[in-house]
């Protein structure tokens, strides 16, 4: 029986229960959508690619983990929908 290893598409970290994202981006990932759900309410009609092209420029005030997983999705062209539904998997 093989037995399927999955990996972070961003850092190769093997998948335990994840599915996705590995334990750090998730959470990351889990951030990022929250914010981004405040932030358009304070910034009406604020849209995902404009939101993440604002975080490319206060880098400092971003951690790692989201500086990291901002890159992949946007060269990824990963659309909200679907890290919507990513970060609510556990
Ligand atoms: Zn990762």
């Amino acid at each position: 029986m093989k037995i399927e290893e999955k990996y972070c598409p961003i850092n190769n970290e093997p998948l335990r229960d994840e599915e996705f994202f590995c334990r750090n981006h998730l959470r990351a990932l889990k951030l990022l959508v929250t914010t981004y759900n405040s932030w358009d309410e304070a910034y009406e009609g604020l849209s995902w690619e404009e939101y993440l092209e604002k975080l490319t420029k206060i880098k400092e005030s971003v951690g790692i983990w989201a500086q990291e997983l901002i890159q992949y999705i946007i060269d990824n062209k990963i659309n909200y929908a679907d890290l919507k539904k990513i970060a609510k998997s556990e």
